[in-house]
């Protein structure tokens, strides 16, 4: 789950008036998948390694979120709030975190979020793991990794109308990462093409993204304008009750229409979100000057394991994981 602290517009901030909400994330099903679509689109040298760790590649992928539950320092790593850093900021912004320290100050980054460089950090983290050779540690931030990228590419994590909140479409945050892929993940393209490829320049890659995130926005939210008009408040949302108070949160029935509306918007931001994973890990090992990974595997890859690694390989390239039932993440459903 994500927590993350509402705030209004530094103009109008009201001493206080800091509330928590709670939202889900990139939803957990997308998170969940992403990592596993990752692993297909890597060289043979780095396949069989991340193959066989496809569980915890998977099942851990939301762990970020889960650690800001009890790390406070955790919750401005997921997100940017790039209208608070001046206009266009997401072209004007420092590629280095140092650089931005000196511009912003270290609190600012704090107040209104760095996910660019936390993603540049845990990249260089990889990397150092994979020149030790450390195999827990390469999983550890190779997962990590994941995550951030993942939080990257959502339109709505650039922001700091994040949730809505300051057009009236509070909830739009949970309806567009979540309820929306939730429902239609299974009429997905969950495969482009893609192969891992070297990034002579990770940092402008992450900001390539960033922008390309930010710049869906004007449509993300036009689009929930345009299914309201055709959707009756009663069918548009239902009431739940939580955090001790009674709130109106989008319906199923909705997310549908709007998710219709939107195009193959979240399919494309999702597929963009795996591919950029699969660059990134591949450039941590070719930074690191390709150590082997295989002899790093708790256990061997066995001819079973061969068998299998190939034929869900070539359900990824036919796009056919979701009706083999081989999406991973569907395993993990309902877990939180
Ligand atoms: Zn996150």
């Amino acid at each position: 789950m994500r927590v993350r602290r509402q705030k209004l517009p530094f103009f109008s901030v009201i001493a206080g008036a800091l509330l928590i909400i709670s939202f889900s994330s990139w939803g957990f099903l997308v998170h969940r998948t992403v990592g596993q679509l990752a692993i297909y689109q890597l060289p043979a040298p780095m396949k069989v390694f991340f193959w066989k760790n496809r569980d915890s590649i998977v099942s851990q992928s939301v762990r970020p979120d889960v650690r800001r539950n009890t790390d406070r320092t955790e919750f401005p790593r997921h997100f940017i709030d790039l209208e608070a850093y001046g206009d266009s900021a997401g072209w004007k912004m420092p590629l280095d975190e140092p650089a931005a320290i000196q511009k912003y100050s270290l609190d600012t980054l704090h107040k209104y979020g760095y996910v660019p460089y936390v993603v540049m950090a845990v990249q260089k983290q990889l990397t150092e793991a994979f020149r030790k050779g450390d195999r827990d540690s390469i999983l550890f931030y190779a997962i990590d990794l994941s995550h951030y990228i993942g939080d990257a590419n959502v339109p709505l994590h650039t922001s700091w109308n994040y949730d809505g909140q300051l057009s009236g479409q509070k909830g739009i945050h949970a309806l567009w990462e979540s309820t929306v892929p939730d429902q239609l993940m299974d009429g997905y393209r969950l495969r482009d093409g893609h192969k891992a490829q070297y990034l002579s320049d990770p940092a402008a890659a992450i900001w390539a993204s960033v922008r390309h995130a930010h710049m869906q926005l004007q449509q993300l939210f036009e689009q929930e304008r345009e299914a309201s008009k055709e959707t009756p408040d009663t069918v548009k949302y239902r009431m739940v009750h939580r955090y001790g108070k009674d709130m109106k949160v989008y319906t199923t029935a909705f997310a549908k229409v709007y998710g219709a509306r939107l195009g193959t918007m979240v399919n494309d931001q999702l597929l963009r979100s795996a591919d950029q994973i699969a660059d990134f890990w591949y450039t941590a090992w070719m930074d690191a000057g390709r150590p082997d990974l295989d002899a790093l595997l708790a256990a061997s890859f066995s001819r079973k394991d061969k068998k299998n690694c190939r034929m869900e390989s070539k359900a990824y390239r036919k796009n056919k994981l979701i009706e083999k039932q081989l999406l991973l993440a569907r395993r993990y459903e309902g877990w939180e």
